[in-house]
């Protein structure tokens, strides 16, 4: 009796034409997700599996496939030859000892002397012998013996599965440049986007030495925490501090903030753009501090040429946001108390309605702005992580 793991992936976006896409990126996902162990990858029509695993590696193999988008669920199977004492042996070892349960049986090997109704009442009175705990409960019950009999001559019996992550494949919806800070939601509003299949970058501003270098490499464990879910991640650092100082310098400091966030979006335009992405995105949420009101999104998003910002946590709750950062598990590193960059030279009574013509002509008294920005971007350091080096 061998022991598989069987994927399940959502069918709903296979449809028509882009089917074998799907497929095709979801396998390359699941491949790489399975790098680190040592086990066989196969695909059948519309089911994957993995194959001769070492048993010690099967928990951290399952948690590692929960968080590849665009699978639905997995069931750890026996594998036998179809052959009938073979899948009563393994539906017995399947059942649980106690309970109820009913066995389901899917017969895709029409050549069979039985039918799938007779399999199941033989698999169902040999359980019973074998664990006489258990009783039949063909309406509600609490397990559900399965019996997949399929055309290979393999059969595979399994009860119950485990949720993965949904959502699409990652690679399937272009790229996105995140703009990742040491907050809680920006992580989230990546994972999101992830979920939709898109594939994220990521830049982050840091002020050293007026921030820590802690926080930036706090950023960088972030960025890591997203890697199972998001695949490889390439992680800009932008330094901020010149440009901090200059508009600290030059403009009302009211509009510290203001000004800070038009030149993050637009160094990250061009950064989108130097990596073909098609968006930017961000962790905001309506209303949820003073940067956050219409007026200061509406005046972040004017300093954008040409390209849509998506802010995937627009209309959540911060406890919603929080809930989805402890699901994956970015809250502990989150709440770790660096500073942020927007935290240095904060004014004492930032506007909370910026007018767009006043947030406009604050950052045109910025001298140079063209040549900060570059100095920013040619000093960036670049960081690849969850590559399989990694
Ligand atoms: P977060 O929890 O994501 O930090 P926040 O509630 O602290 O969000 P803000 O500080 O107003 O909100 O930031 C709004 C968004 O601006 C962030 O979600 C992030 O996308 C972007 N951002 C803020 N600071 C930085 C930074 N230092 N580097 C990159 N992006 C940043
Ligand atoms: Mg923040």
């Amino acid at each position: 009796m061998d022991k598989v793991i069987m994927l399940r992936y959502g069918e709903l976006f296979l449809k028509g034409r882009n089917r074998s896409y799907f497929e095709g990126v979801l396998a390359r996902n699941i491949r790489r997700a399975l790098a680190p162990f040592e086990c066989k990858f196969t695909r059948t029509q519309n089911r994957y599996y993995v194959e001769e695993y070492k048993f010690t590696d099967e928990y951290a193999i399952i948690e590692r496939l929960t968080k590849v988008f665009g699978l639905h669920s997995l069931s750890v199977a026996v594998k036998v030859k179809t052959d009938f004492e073979a899948i009563y042996a393994a539906a017995i070892d399947c059942a649980p000892v106690a309970g109820t349960f009913r066995v389901s049986v899917k017969r895709a090997d029409k050549k069979l002397p039985m039918n799938s109704m007779q399999i199941a009442v033989e698999a169902g009175a040999r359980i019973l012998r074998a664990k006489p705990e258990l009783s039949v409960d063909l309406h509600e019950p609490e397990n559900v013996v399965n019996i997949d009999i399929r055309e290979n001559g393999y059969t595979y019996v399994f009860a119950g599965s485990v949720a993965c992550a949904g959502g699409m494949p990652v690679g399937t919806a272009g790229k996105g440049m995140l703009l990742l800070s040491g907050g809680f939601d920006s992580p989230v509003a990546g994972w999101r986007m992830a979920k939709r299949g898109m594939q994220v970058l990521a830049v982050h501003y840091h002020s050293y030495p007026h921030t820590s270098l802690q926080a930036k490499e706090k950023v960088v464990d972030l960025a890591k925490k997203l890697t199972p879910w998001c695949g490889e991640i390439k992680l800009y650092v932008v330094g901020f501090t010149h440009i901090q100082e200059e508009i600290h310098r030059r403009c009302n400091g009211d509009f510290m903030i203001t000004v800070m966030r038009r030149i993050m979006v637009r160094i990250a335009e061009r950064l989108a753009k130097a990596e073909g992405c098609g968006c930017l995105i961000t962790g905001e949420s309506l209303g949820q501090v003073a940067s956050q009101t219409m007026e200061s999104i509406t005046s972040t998003e004017d300093a954008v040429c040409d390209l849509p910002v998506f802010r995937p946590l627009i209309a959540m709750d911060k406890t919603e946001i929080l809930e989805q950062a402890e699901h994956i598990d970015t809250y502990d590193i989150s709440k770790q108390p660096f500073e942020d960059c927007c935290t240095v030279f904060l004014p004492r009574n930032p506007v909370i309605h910026p007018k767009l013509d006043e947030a406009r002509s604050e950052e045109a008294k910025l001298e140079g702005e063209d040549a900060l920005i570059q100095e920013a971007i040619d000093g960036a350091e670049v960081l690849v992580l969850g590559s399989s080096a990694d």
